[in-house]
């Protein structure tokens, strides 16, 4: 392992098997998804092994705090909302994730799972919404997406893009046409906000009728770009 990915994932050594390292728990409006605007409790895990230039969760790099499966458990069930999504950070970088969404969906909540797509999926229950990355090469790490992942992905899981202009959007516009994404999921074309604006995103799928869906990070027009716990 190099150098740099040990110092990434160093938040995460020792850590128990039945337990998670949290950046925080909270409920808030979805801001993204085909679940955007449903009330949403989220769980933010700590550490992540990518580093994009836009990351707007770099505090969730290191910091957090241990807590068993079952302490998360009851920190959900404490906010009373039938839709929870785990997040980073990147969830499956910690044993316990698995565990824990599989938890949720015993529990009859509708669960969502937010991962860069840098991982393999086969340990993610099958009753959980993948909601996978596809890094676009303004990030700096689309390198590191996992192809082989588009093969796990089912009808109900959906594709996120997210995009800082016009190079990125014709690499994702490629990858639409030539691995059918649309045929396999729901596909999201977001902007990176402050890079790209989203009207001009919106004209350019109009222009080529693209088969995918725009996305607005609601939470964002809600809150703020720079906020935690949002
Ligand atoms: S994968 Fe997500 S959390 Fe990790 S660096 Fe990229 S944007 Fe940030």
């Amino acid at each position: 392992m190099s150098r740099t990915r040990q110092a990434r994932l160093r938040p995460l050594c020792d850590l128990p098997p039945d337990t998670l390292l949290v950046s925080e728990i909270f409920a808030s409006i979805q801001g993204e998804s085909t679940y955007a605007g449903r009330p949403c409790g989220f769980v933010r895990v700590t550490g992540c092994n990518l580093r994009c230039t836009y990351c707007d969760t770099t505090y969730a790099y290191e910091g957090g705090a241990r807590l068993s499966v079952d302490a998360v458990m009851s920190r959900l069930s404490a906010l009373g909302l039938p839709l929870i999504e785990v997040t980073g950070g990147e969830p499956l970088l910690q044993p316990a994730v698995p565990v824990l969404l599989s938890r949720l969906c015993d529990a009859g909540l509708t669960v969502l799972l937010e991962t860069n797509g840098s991982l393999e999926l086969a340990a993610v229950d099958p009753r959980v919404v993948k909601i996978v990355d596809l890094k676009a090469p303004s990030s700096g790490e689309a390198r590191r997406n996992r192809m082989q992942n588009l093969e796990r992905l089912a009808k109900t899981d959906e594709l996120k893009l997210v995009l800082a202009g016009r190079g990125d959007y014709e690499w994702a516009r490629r990858l639409v046409r030539e691995h059918r994404l649309d045929e396999r999921c729901t596909v999201l074309f977001g902007a990176v906000h402050g890079a790209l604006a989203p009207e001009l995103l919106a004209a350019w799928i109009l222009e080529d009728r693209l088969p995918v869906r725009l996305q607005l990070q609601l939470h964002k027009i809600l809150y703020g770009a720079r906020q935690r716990g949002v």
